[in-house]
C-alpha cells in the first residue's frame, strides 16, 4: 500500500499535454511524437530541471514547483502540435491518494456545480469509470460547499486512470494546434519587416516546417532600421521553433543598378526577382526545400497573377504563398494574435519603399521582363549581394551566442 501522503510530498509541477489525431497515423506517429517531445523540451529548458515523458497516448511533463504557473502557460502555447495541456496532480492506483490528490487539484477552489469526468485508459482495477466519479463526486461534496451539475457544471474535475498512474485535472488550456516544428522540412521565408511575411512564416511553422529567414535591405543607403525589425521578428518566430538562421542580404546596389539599367514600371517586378535568385542561392546552403512569401493575391501591383508567376519564373524552389487567398484584415488579426503586429507596424524604410516606381507595371509578360533584364550582369549582381550577406542566429530560449550577433549587426 502506499502512504496515503505521497501527493502532497511531490515537489514537482506536474503537466499532462494531450496532442491532436493530426499526423499521428501510421508510420509518422514516432516521428511526430519524437518531435513534440524535443520541442517541449526545448521550450522549457530555462525554466529548471523537469522531464517530458509519454504515457499512454499523452505527454506528461514535470518542472520544479517554483516556476510560476503562467510562465510554463505561455511557453507551452506556443509549442506546435499541442491540442491542449492542463496542471495536473498525480496518484497511484489507490483510491485514498487519488481522494487526496483530488483535494489538492481543488484547493482554494470555489465553485457552485461541478462534475467529475473519469476515463480509464488502464482496465485492470476493480472500478469502473462511473464508479470512481461516483466516489470522487462525494469526497468533493463532503469538502466544498458545491453541487453536481452533470450537464453544465462550473468546474470538471478529469480523471485519467492510465498504466502507470491516475491523473487528476480542473482547467485545459488550448495549445497552438498544428503540427511539430521539424516534421514537415526546412523552408527559407523572405522576411521584409512589414505585416505579411511574419504570418506567413508563422504559418508554415504551424505546418511543422522550419523556417529560416533573409532579409534584404539598403544600408547604407538608408539606416538600420529594417534590419533591426526583421532581427526582432525573427526573435518572435523563434518562439515557435527555437532556431532560426537569418541571413542579412545588402540589396541597395542591385536595386541601384536595376533602377539605372530598366524602365520605371519594370522594377518592382525585378527586384522580387533578384530577391528570388538570391533567397534561392541562400535556401541551396541551407538545405531548404520551397522558398515562403507574404504575397495575398491582389494586395499589392507586383502581387497580380501574372507578376507572381513572372517573379517565381527565376526560382528553381517551390514558392509557397500561405496568405494568398487572405484579406489584409484577416492577415492583421493574425499578427496580433503572434505578437508581431507591433514590430511589424514600425516606422522604417524597407529596401523597397526606395526608388518605387510611381505607376508600377501591373501585367508584365516574361519576354518583356527578360529582355530588360539583359541590361543587367545578374551573376555579377547576385555575387555581390551573396558576397555582403551576414548570417545571425536566434536562440530560443534565447543564449549568449544571440547578443554577440546582434552586436555584429551594430558595426
Ligand atoms: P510584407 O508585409 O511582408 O512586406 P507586402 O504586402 O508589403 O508584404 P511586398 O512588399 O510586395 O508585399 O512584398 C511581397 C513579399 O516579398 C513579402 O511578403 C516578403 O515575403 C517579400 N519581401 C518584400 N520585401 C522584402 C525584403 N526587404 N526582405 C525580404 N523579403 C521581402
Ligand atoms: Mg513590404
Amino acid at each position: 500500500m502506499v502512504p496515503a501522503d505521497r501527493t502532497t510530498q511531490d515537489p514537482r509541477r506536474h503537466i499532462v499535454v494531450h496532442y491532436g489525431e493530426l499526423g499521428l497515423k501510421g508510420r509518422n506517429r514516432p516521428v511526430f511524437l519524437h518531435a513534440l517531445m524535443r520541442n517541449l523540451e526545448r521550450a522549457l529548458s530555462s525554466l529548471g530541471e523537469g522531464s517530458v515523458e509519454q504515457q499512454s497516448g499523452r505527454l506528461l511533463l514535470t518542472a520544479p514547483e517554483s516556476v510560476p504557473w503562467g510562465e510554463l502557460e505561455e511557453r507551452l502555447q506556443q509549442v506546435f502540435g499541442v491540442a491542449n495541456f492542463s496542471r495536473c496532480w498525480t496518484a497511484p492506483h489507490d483510491l485514498e491518494a487519488v481522494k487526496q490528490a483530488v483535494s489538492r487539484a481543488l484547493h482554494g477552489r470555489s465553485f457552485a456545480s461541478f462534475r467529475i469526468t473519469a476515463r480509464r485508459a488502464f482496465k485492470e482495477l476493480p472500478w469502473g469509470s462511473q464508479e470512481i466519479s461516483r466516489i470522487l463526486g462525494t469526497h468533493v461534496l463532503e469538502s466544498h460547499a458545491t453541487k453536481v451539475d452533470l450537464k453544465n457544471p462550473e468546474l470538471v474535475v478529469h480523471v485519467e486512470v492510465i498504466p502507470r498512474q491516475t491523473l487528476i485535472y480542473v482547467e485545459k488550456t488550448a495549445g497552438a494546434g498544428g503540427l511539430p516544428v521539424g516534421t514537415g522540412g526546412t523552408l527559407l521565408g523572405l522576411l521584409s519587416g512589414g505585416l505579411d511575411s511574419p504570418v506567413a512564416a508563422y504559418r508554415m511553422m504551424k505546418r511543422g516546417c522550419q523556417v529560416h529567414v533573409v532579409h534584404f535591405h539598403s544600408y547604407p543607403f538608408l539606416d538600420r532600421a529594417s534590419q533591426r525589425k526583421a532581427q526582432t521578428l525573427a526573435r518572435l518566430l523563434t518562439q515557435h521553433q527555437y532556431h532560426t538562421k537569418l541571413c542579412m542580404v545588402p540589396f541597395g546596389e542591385v536595386q541601384q543598378r536595376i533602377v539605372s539599367a530598366v524602365p520605371a514600371p519594370y522594377r518592382v517586378v525585378l527586384y522580387r526577382r533578384y530577391m528570388l535568385r538570391i533567397a534561392d542561392a541562400l535556401a541551396q546552403q541551407l538545405g531548404a526545400q520551397a522558398l515562403v512569401t507574404g504575397e495575398s493575391l491582389g494586395q499589392v501591383a507586383s502581387q497580380t497573377l501574372s507578376n507572381l508567376s513572372v517573379i517565381e519564373a527565376v526560382s528553381t524552389l517551390p514558392v509557397l504563398r500561405p496568405l494568398i487567398g487572405m484579406d489584409k484584415a484577416e492577415i492583421m488579426e493574425q499578427a496580433e494574435a503572434i505578437g508581431t503586429y507591433a514590430t511589424s507596424i514600425l516606422p522604417d524604410q524597407d529596401c523597397c519603399t526606395l526608388f518605387v516606381p510611381r505607376r508600377p507595371a501591373t501585367r508584365t509578360t516574361l519576354p518583356d521582363i527578360e529582355a530588360a533584364e539583359q541590361a543587367l550582369d545578374t551573376p555579377a549582381l547576385l555575387q555581390l549581394a551573396l558576397e555582403g550577406t551576414q548570417w545571425i542566429t536566434c536562440d530560443f530560449p534565447e543564449t549568449p551566442a544571440y547578443a554577440s550577433s546582434e552586436a555584429a549587426l551594430e558595426a
